[in-house]
């Protein structure tokens, strides 16, 4: 726990991250997700609860192991390289603190410059680079020094969207080839997908799921992480029969669709059914009437190049976000029947 004032930045928080593994710790502007990264770094004091790494205890109330003894390696939003000094020199910095002798240092920096490709630049000052250049700068900064654990602040979202897409897949390759377990914090999720084998999605100073990208994204554990996650429909609708897994609720005004029910669901209940923009099929309008088929109007259609991105209006009123083949034609004012995958949605109490 660590309050700042009124405000609890992070409530009673517990999470075990293994060795070598790359967790992301995910949510909104202000969910505590930097707080708990500067407790772990040891920036900060715990005001209850320890923080442990292997057999030693690092963090309590009363006693703060300090960052540069903690075997951590931190890299920042802005990276903050040393203008003034040339690329080896900036990576080269941490070991001559540490009085590594030169013979050593110079092979540390040259395979830790091989590691994030950037070697033949050693000579170059950060004013001679590009934006990804100097991230990577400060990346290998971190890496000379061997540490254990990895903490990485936004460490992207200084570059633009290209290079941010590109060095997302340089860290994660990055993470394989040097076995260090790295601990990151972002608000983007589709960063988060990408990197990790596990997302602690973090809302209110407290996780509100922890679990492999795919576990999170498909089975989100309540609406706040749906909604978080990705585009996400929330569909009102009442439960006709309850039989667990072989439920039925009705949506869009009456038309039954099958879905898997959480147990304790009664017939008559009002929920919230959530489907990703994906999992919903739009299907010629003539099948309409078929069970689980529920009939609607195009009310918007986008075209994205890859996808096409559209609102469906059901009879009650409802509007769907549906993404479909880019191949598809569909047109505004056109009838169509909306079909779900039911194993793709997930159920809440209204
Ligand atoms: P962001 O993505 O905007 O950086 P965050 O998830 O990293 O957000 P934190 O910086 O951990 O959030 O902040 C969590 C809460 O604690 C917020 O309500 C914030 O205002 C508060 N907070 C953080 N640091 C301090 C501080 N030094 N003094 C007072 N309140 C703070």
């Amino acid at each position: 726990t660590k309050r700042f004032g009124a405000v609890t930045a992070v409530r009673d928080l517990s999470l075990e991250i293994g060795d070598r593994e790359f967790v992301t710790l995910l949510g909104p502007s202000g969910c505590g997700k930097t707080t708990l990264l500067r407790l772990i770094a040891g920036f900060m004091t715990p005001d209850a609860g320890s923080i442990r790494v292997g057999a030693r205890t690092l963090s309590t109330p009363t006693a703060v192991v300090p960052p540069e003894r903690r075997g951590m390696g931190m890299v920042f939003q802005n990276y903050a390289v040393w203008p003034h000094k040339t690329v080896y020199q900036n990576v080269a910095f941490g070991l001559e603190v540490r009085k590594v002798s030169r013979g050593d240092a110079q092979a540390r920096v040259a395979r830790v410059l091989e590691l994030v490709n950037l070697a033949g630049l050693e000579g170059r000052y950060p004013s001679e680079l590009s934006g990804g250049q100097q991230q990577r700068v400060a990346l290998a900064r971190s890496l000379v020094v061997e540490p254990d654990i990895l903490l990485l602040d936004e460490p992207l979202s200084n570059l633009d969207a290209k290079l941010r897409e590109r060095m997302r897949w340089e860290l994660k390759e990055l993470q394989r080839r040097t076995g260090i377990t790295f601990v990151y914090v972002t608000h983007d999720q589709s960063e988060a997908m990408a990197l990790s084998d596990r997302i602690a999605v973090m809302h209110g100073g407290e996780i509100m799921q922890l679990g492999a990208p795919r576990l999170v994204y498909t089975r989100p554990a309540n609406r706040t992480v749906a909604d978080f996650m990705g585009l996400v429909n929330l569909l009102p609708a009442q439960v006709v029969t309850f039989a667990g897994d072989d439920s039925m609720v009705a949506v869009g005004g009456e038309h039954p669709i099958a879905v898997a029910l959480p147990p304790g669901t009664v017939a008559g209940q009002t929920v919230q059914v959530a489907v990703r923009p994906e999992s919903v099929r739009l299907i010629p309008s003539s099948a309409a009437g078929t069970p689980g088929v529920v009939p609607g109007k195009i009310a918007e259609v986008t075209f994205l190049g890859n996808i096409i991105d559209c609102y469906v209006t059901l009879d009650d009123g409802t509007r769907i976000r549906a993404q479909v083949d880019s191949g598809r034609v569909l047109e505004v004012g056109q009838a169509v029947g909306v079909e779900f995958d039911s194993r793709q949605a997930s159920v809440f109490s209204a």
